[in-house]
């Protein structure tokens, strides 16, 4: 097993549990097709195979179709405020170290109203991963244009087609420092599943970006849409740690949609921050005693 030991849940060699006991029995109640279906399957398989313990596990959501998802995880789990998954999960991590913490939500609720809290889960860089499920449009309100609808694209609140430039979640990421940013497609199961493994074992703040097509209201030729634009990235050591190299790829071929890890640097979490700020702290002269005392009426 290769998890880091600070969230506890490596068991041993031998597997402990099976894919089944991530699942809880209520069904989804997602449209026949829709992405999320492969993105639960794909967090169930990666789950099993860092074998973590579901009872060792918080999923925190925001509101939307996607944001279902903690419902459908025989995990801990809450299905929370429009927008707030963010700071929930961040808020949870740090209130409980040893579990493993993901936030998850669509495109409409990670980068509309719950945009400003990207940037910051980013900079503070505590260790959670965000899984965000992008299908390019507000499924559960009925079809509205969404932060990534692309230019052009005719939806209910956008009759003559929507002149907005589409925001894209990965350049956003990069942009924020993200430590470790990845994208998946619904429609690949086995890559999904590497990738959202490879997310939660990442030691900082994980970023996944998810396409996960909605067919009710984007069609049901978005899967082949999507399929046809893909692209499988493996970029080397020296690349995988270069913003600019994960920049250039993602604007080298317009409309490209590039899969795989895109960018992974190891940089501080918020614990280890916090913690090495406070051993300096302690070791300034004369500055020791009052923290010292401050620190023993707080804490328990
Ligand atoms: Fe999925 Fe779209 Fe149906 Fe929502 S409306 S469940 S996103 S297919």
């Amino acid at each position: 097993m290769t998890v880091d030991a600070n969230k506890q849940n490596v068991q041993s060699d031998e597997k402990q549990h099976k894919v089944a006991d991530y699942k809880r029995d209520l069904k989804p109640v997602w449209c026949t097709g829709c992405g999320d279906f492969g993105v639960l399957q794909a967090l169930y398989r990666a789950l099993n195979e860092i074998d973590v313990k579901p009872e060792n596990v918080g999923i925190i959501s925001g509101i939307g179709c996607s944001s279902r998802l903690p419902g459908y995880m025989n995990t801990y789990g809450f299905n929370s405020v429009h927008g707030r998954a963010l700071p929930i999960a961040q808020g949870l991590k740090l209130a409980r170290p040893e579990i493993t913490v993901l936030a998850v939500g669509g495109d409409g609720d990670g980068l509309s109203i719950g945009m400003g809290h990207f940037p910051h889960a980013a900079r503070r860089n505590v260790d959670i991963t965000y899984i965000m499920m992008d299908n390019f449009i507000y499924g559960l309100t009925k079809g509205q244009v969404s932060p990534t609808t692309p230019k052009g694209d005719i939806t209910v609140s956008t009759p003559f087609a929507s002149v907005d430039t589409p925001l894209d979640p990965v350049k956003l990421a990069l942009s924020f420092n993200v430590s470790f940013i990845s994208r998946v497609f619904a429609g690949d199961l086995k890559h999904m599943t590497t990738m959202v493994k490879q997310a939660i074992e990442h030691r900082g703040f994980s970023f996944v970006h998810a396409i996960s097509p909605c067919p009710t209201f984007r069609g049901m030729e978005e899967f082949k849409r999507v399929r046809g634009a893909v692209n499988y990235v493996e970029p080397d050591d020296e690349d995988l740690g270069s913003k600019a190299a994960a920049f250039s790829r993602e604007e080298e071929v317009p409309g490209r949609i590039n899969l795989g890890l895109l960018y992974r640097a190891r940089r501080g979490t918020y614990d280890e921050e916090a913690e090495a700020g406070l051993e300096r702290s302690l070791k300034k002269p004369g500055k020791a005693p009052a923290m010292q005392e401050i620190l023993e009426a707080v804490l328990p």
